[in-house]
This record gives C-alpha cells, sequence and structure tokens, in this order.
C-alpha cells in the first residue's frame, strides 16, 4: 500500500469539502476499501473507546463526556454530532505500540537453540477522529522512539529506531478531528497542543454543529487526504464554513476545563524538595492508572516465559509503570521505594526532564490523567500549589 508521509501544516494543500452524515460513512468506506483497518472512537462498557468501526454508524453519535477528577459519565447530547465528546481512556498508542508484544521466541532443537523474531505483518490502520493533543502526543512519541529527529538526541542514537512503532506508524493514515468542545479535564491550550491539528494528518475534519443535520468541513494534510477526500460525497466548503469551523474550535478554546501554569518545567526543577511532593504522595495509590493512560509514557519490561518442558521460551515486552516499586530496581534494591520519589519522578520527567530528553514537553494536555486517577490527582493543581507557593514566599 503506497501513501505519502503526512505534511507538518495544511497550507500547501487547501483541498477542503463539506461532508455529510453519507459523506463521513464514505470515508469509512473508502478508506476500508482501501485496504485500512479503520479505529475510531465509540462506545463500549459506558467509556469511548478506541475500536474498529465498520461504518458510521458505529461512532458515538449524541453522546458528550462529563469529566473531573477521577470522574468519567456519558452524557446525552446533540444526536446530530458524532465527535462532540473528548478523549476517553484510551490513547492510540495501544495500537502504535501495543501493550504486549512478543519480542522473540526459543525453540530446543536437539542440543542446539533457535531464537525467532515473529514476523507478524504490519497493521494498516486508520485512525478517525484523533484529537489534536493525541496527534502532539504521536509526535512525542516520534522522538522517543527515534522516529523524528529531535536536538536532545545524542550522536548515534539514530540507530535506535524502535522498528515496530516505526512500521505500524508509517503505515497508518490519520483522520484528525479538531475539538468544538472541551472536556473538564482538558487543557491542551496551555501546553500548545490544540484544540485544532496543527499538523500531522491526512484529513482533518471540523463537525460544524447547529445545522440541523450532521455536517464536517473535511480539509486535507497530506497527498494521500487529498486524493481520498475527491473521491468522497461532498460539496466544495466556502468561506462562511471555515469561519464556522474556526469558531467552533475557539468555542473548545474559551472553555477549556483546565490549565498548566506557565514554565512548569523550570518550576519543578527547582523544587524538588517541596512540601507539596508529600502531601500529593499521602492520596496517590500507585495504582500507575496515570501512566497507562498517558498518550505519551512509554515504559516498559520485559517478561520470559517457557514451557512445562523447557522446550519453548518467550520473550515479551510488556507496558509497565514508574509508579511500581519493581520498576527502579536496580541490583540491590529499588531507588524509589517512596510513593513520593515515584509521583515526583514521572511529573517532574512529564514537565521538565523531558525537555532535556526529548527536546519537547512529555505532557500535551489531554487530561486523561486527571479523569482516571481514582483519587483525582491533578496534575496541573499540583503544579499550581508549587507555582503558587513561590508567589508566597
Ligand atoms: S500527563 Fe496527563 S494530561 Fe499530560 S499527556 Fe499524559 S495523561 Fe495527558
Ligand atoms: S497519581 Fe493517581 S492515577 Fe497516578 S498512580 Fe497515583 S493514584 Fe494512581
Amino acid at each position: 500500500m503506497e501513501r505519502t508521509a503526512p505534511t507538518t501544516g495544511r497550507s500547501a494543500l487547501p483541498e477542503a469539502a463539506i461532508l455529510d452524515r453519507e459523506g463521513l460513512d464514505a470515508l469509512i468506506a473508502a478508506l476500508r476499501g482501501d485496504g485500512y483497518a479503520v479505529i475510531g472512537p465509540r462506545l463500549r462498557d459506558g467509556a469511548i473507546v478506541l475500536d474498529p468501526v465498520e461504518s458510521a454508524d458505529d461512532l458515538s453519535w449524541g453522546l458528550i463526556d462529563e469529566q473531573d477528577g477521577g470522574r468519567y459519565r456519558l452524557v446525552p447530547g446533540d444526536a446530530q454530532t458524532a465527535f462532540s465528546h473528548t478523549v476517553g481512556p484510551q490513547s492510540w498508542k495501544r495500537h502504535l505500540y501495543p501493550p504486549r508484544q512478543t519480542l522473540w521466541t526459543g525453540r530446543r532443537d536437539g542440543r542446539g537453540f533457535t531464537v525467532e523474531t515473529p514476523a507478524d505483518p504490519v497493521p494498516h490502520h486508520a485512525f478517525l477522529g484523533v484529537r489534536a493533543c493525541d496527534l502532539a502526543a504521536m509526535a512525542v512519541q516520534d522522538r522517543v522512539f527515534g522516529v523524528a529527529p529531535h536536538e536532545g538526541r545524542s550522536a548515534g542514537q539514530e540507530r535506535f529506531t524502535d522498528s515496530g512503532y516505526a512500521a505500524r506508524r508509517a503505515a497508518a493514515f490519520i483522520v484528525a478531528v479538531n475539538c468544538g468542545r472541551a472536556g473538564g479535564t482538558c487543557f491542551c491550550d496551555s501546553m500548545g497542543a490544540g484544540p485544532k491539528a496543527a499538523g500531522g494528518y491526512d484529513l482533518a475534519l471540523t463537525e460544524l454543529p447547529g445545522c440541523g443535520t450532521p455536517a464536517f468541513l473535511a480539509e486535507a494534510g497530506s497527498a494521500t487526504g487529498a486524493a481520498l477526500l475527491a473521491r468522497l460525497p461532498g460539496h466544495a466548503a466556502g468561506p462562511q464554513d471555515r469561519a464556522a469551523a474556526d469558531a467552533s474550535v475557539e468555542q473548545a478554546r474559551a472553555h477549556m476545563g483546565r490549565a498548566m501554569v506557565p514554565d512548569a518545567g523550570p518550576l519543578l526543577a527547582r523544587n524538588l524538595e517541596h512540601p507539596r511532593w508529600a502531601e500529593v504522595a499521602a492520596r496517590c495509590l500507585s495504582c500507575a492508572n496515570c501512566t497507562m493512560v498517558c498518550p505519551t509514557c512509554f515504559c516498559t519490561t520485559v517478561e520470559d516465559t517457557t514451557d512445562l518442558s523447557g522446550d519453548h521460551v518467550e520473550r515479551w515486552r510488556r507496558w509497565d509503570s514508574c509508579f511500581t516499586v519493581d520498576f527502579s530496581y536496580i541490583h540491590g534494591g529499588a531507588i524509589r521505594q517512596s510513593g513520593l520519589s515515584r509521583y515526583r519522578q514521572w511529573m517532574t520527567h512529564k514537565l521538565s526532564s523531558w525537555w532535556e530528553q526529548f527536546g519537547t514537553s512529555g505532557c500535551t494536555g489531554c487530561g486523561r490523567c486527571i479523569t482516571w486517577c481514582p483519587v483525582g490527582i491533578d496534575i496541573t493543581e499540583e503544579a499550581r500549589a508549587i507555582h503558587d507557593s513561590e508567589g508566597r514566599g
């Protein structure tokens, strides 16, 4: 399957059209016809998750989400909208960087031992409904996994590209959705990551609410996206459509649930012994939810398993978390034994030392870690408490 890489901006490809529900359905059908497995936001177990989508009927029409620290509820919204909810518990990383992967298998063969690496086919995914914060998260993981160069990369580091991630990423077709509504825990605006997708997509949709029927401004961001858009039923977008789309995004920006304090990285770096760390540690359960739902967290561990005969062995890589004690285990013990040290490690890495490592923030303001923390710990609130204490000093 041939495809071109998404551009970093959309100005070079001005193609735009208005799609209705039939057009959205045709988009999904065209992607499936081109051999993509379409993954999109749909309702399962009381949440919007990222599952296979076969038609527009599978999308989460008329649902919006209420989100706050430790709280997530779906409630009825405008039945003519498919994307007025915001991000759910899952991010696209589970499709680009699966929670469990076989690294290699070994088989005893007479007196020898044969090691094989799995030759799994690369899935061709079309991601439908990627929000700006999650596009930014993909760009962050591109740096982490060696797909994109960055100023923090040391000499020779390009040799360590994660080949599985790189292959999945290159094969993916991305349909972004610009947000017309902000969730209660969103703070992408203050992170410079949303609510409008800045680039890195093949197509971008902006839902135009209030039309009485479903309507989407579809804009191409790559040659592949433009070619696909040209095949869809729709009509040319006019200046008033673009103005309506811009107004929708600005509405989301104006109602952003939270904001990160400015210069959070240096702020945390000079406050490593702040008493607030002990306060948050007293609440933190070290459950690791925040790292599992985060679209940029990438820590893993490896596990070996053998069958009972000892003739077959497998090495697996699976997601792990800096919130587990064992994660920092080196000879003799774990470095981060206290909850304080683990929470501080996570938050300072996200907002501060990630810059030194990868030349970017490790947080895009998606808000998932706030919503899915069982005790409602809020990364923006923790940063603000330290920020405000400096003002009082
Ligand atoms: S740290 Fe929290 S808000 Fe930031 S990207 Fe991760 S889950 Fe989203
Ligand atoms: S901050 Fe919340 S989600 Fe993260 S480990 Fe602590 S209790 Fe769990």
